[in-house]
């Protein structure tokens, strides 16, 4: 459908968004040609598909230019505070409309230019390091597509990569890298950022430093990025993909800990929890290895849990006995489950696309698109053993449909600069839990979601409170609950949005700062 263009002149302005009149006193000159659409569905939707907040209009900016116009005018406004609200739209991929703006205005990132410029030449300022500009709207799949081209990649990735570079920097973006390189915002040389007051500013750890660490993590509330720079090392041209079977949970762990102790060998470690037959078929389907591992999962009440450990040894092909020396050296330290270690050699385009085959399988069964309340917790190392247990109360292993990720992550490689919140653990190794349920809406509707969620919230709070566990990629209840979240990080939290977005602008379907008429 041909999409009515809007555009912002004050009279609009003052009856569309509620504002006073006198809200922009010269509108064209302020701001130019702005163009708001109307909305689309896709602009009240996520992946969590349990919010649905529809916005006034929607912005699909050309230029950062077009961001500041917008934010600029909206953060000028003389008189009583203009009450539009702002969020940024990545690929839409958040779980309770966190990208969204209820009577606001959403802007579609995904239209910003997403061009990925590769730059090998030796950049002294970033240590001799190649990097890639890169549009925030980009997606970290159309990154690594263009990388590749140069031999190079980013050295940190989240699981899926159909998510942009913009709303992963707003989180964190962890996955089996993480304990080795960081998370992707601990992986960001400089930054280009339109504040919540319109300015468009590059910032980088020794320039404007504040801004810089303030929107890294920072869920969309002090700017929109517009363009990222991002270190870029060689990129092996395969990888040597290993699992392993476990039946007990502590000497799971105990391994994944050694794996993480040997960065120098290993690349990637993560694992999850094998509930039933469907999660070992599911997880396998991109892991191309015939397996011979046909557990006994036990009788009603007695069920048994099974759960695999999953590294990688990149391989660049130097020397052909290398890598296969390398992960008998690896592997000869584990104790899992004798004979079941399985290997395969993949691409390493196919390695970091596997979720993309799950994807597809999921879509084939229609449980792409359906409600998905996920629950994603850092937990302390001494925490763990706690938090698997009650999660193991709420979840019904028979029919349990997903993944339950489990894995370590060291926290000094998170800087503690930026506003992503990680707990506090005294020996520096914390697990990541991701419970990433689908639910088939003919056997789970909405009483049934919201009671998962309900759960959900009663585990998180328990651990949260009990252990110092802190939740990933949730929205937090109310502002009380995100200053608990935050903890004695609030205050600079709370400073950086008066410092950079004092009207509340940016970022409402966190439910951090409501705005004040
Ligand atoms: P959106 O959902 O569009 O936005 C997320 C938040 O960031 C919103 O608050 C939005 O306003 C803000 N935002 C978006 N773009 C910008 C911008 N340019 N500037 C400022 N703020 C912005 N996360 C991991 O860490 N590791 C994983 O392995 C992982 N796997 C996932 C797999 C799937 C299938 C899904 C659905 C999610 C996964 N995630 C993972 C979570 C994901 O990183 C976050 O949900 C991320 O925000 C998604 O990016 P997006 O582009 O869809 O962001």
């Amino acid at each position: 459908m041909e999409l009515k263009a809007l555009h912002l002149y004050a009279a609009v302005l003052a009856v569309l968004l509620c504002s006073s009149v006198n809200f922009i006193q010269s509108p064209t000159d302020v701001l130019g040609p702005v163009v708001l659409l109307e909305p689309t569905p896709s602009s009240a939707r996520d992946f969590g598909a349990v919010v649905s907040d529809a916005p006034f209009a929607v912005m699909r900016p050309e230029s950062p230019g077009d961001v500041a116009r917008l934010l600029g005018a909206l953060s000028s406004a003389p008189g009583p505070s203009p009450r539009a609200t702002v969020a940024a739209l990545g690929a839409g991929h958040s779980l309770h409309g966190q990208a969204q703006a209820r009577g606001g205005i959403v802007v579609e990132t995904r239209a910003l230019p997403r061009d990925v410029r590769v730059v090998v030449a030796a950049a002294p300022a970033h240590g001799d390091r190649a990097y890639a500009d890169v549009g925030a709207g980009a997606l970290w799949v159309e990154v690594l597509e263009e990388c590749l081209r140069f031999g190079l990649a980013p050295p940190s990735w989240t699981d899926y990569l159909y998510l942009t570079v913009g709303g992963t920097l707003s989180n964190g973006g962890i996955s089996g890298q993480t304990f080795k390189h960081g998370p992707q915002i601990s992986n960001v040389l400089q930054l280009e950022v339109v504040t919540g007051k319109g300015e468009v500013v590059t910032c980088a750890p020794t320039k404007i430093p504040e801004l810089f660490f303030a929107v890294l993590g920072g869920l969309g509330q002090f700017g929109i990025i517009t363009r990222a720079r991002i270190p870029l090392q060689h990129a092996p041209p395969k990888v040597r993909w290993v699992r392993a079977f476990y039946d007990s949970f502590e000497t799971f762990t105990g391994d994944q800990e050694l794996l993480v102790s040997m960065p120098e060998q290993v690349d990637y470690v993560e694992g999850f929890m094998v509930l039933n037959e469907q999660s070992l078929h599911s997880s396998s389907i991109a892991f191309p290895a015939q397996l011979n591992f046909s557990p006994d999962f036990g009788s009603k009440g007695r069920k048994k849990v099974y759960y695999c450990i999953e590294f990688t040894v990149h391989d660049f092909q130097q020397d052909g006995s290398s890598v296969d020396h390398v992960v008998e050296l690896v592997s000869g330290k584990l104790s899992y489950l004798r004979p079941h270690m399985y290997s395969v050699e993949v691409s390493y385009f196919d390695f970091l696309n596997r979720v993309r085959m799950e994807e597809e399988s999921l879509r084939s069964r229609d449980l792409w698109d359906v409600p998905h309340p996920w629950l994603n917790v850092f937990v302390p190392k001494h925490g763990i053993t706690q938090f698997k247990d009650l999660l193991m109360d709420t979840v019904s292993a028979e029919d349990f449909e997903g993944p339950i990720l489990v894995y370590p992550l060291l926290t000094d490689k998170w800087d503690g600069n930026a506003s992503a919140v990680v707990p506090a653990t005294p020996d520096g190794v914390m697990y990541i839990f991701g419970v990433l349920r689908s639910t088939d809406p003919a056997r789970c509707g909405r009483a049934c979601v919201e009671s998962i969620m309900a759960q959900h919230r009663r585990v998180a709070d328990e651990v949260c409170r009990g252990i110092g566990a802190k939740q990933y990629l949730a929205r937090q209840l109310s502002p009380a609950h995100w200053r608990d979240h935050f903890g004695s990080g609030w205050g600079r939290f709370e400073a950086r949005k008066a410092l950079f977005d004092p009207l509340h602008v940016l970022g409402p379907g966190q439910g951090i700062f409501p705005r004040t008429d």
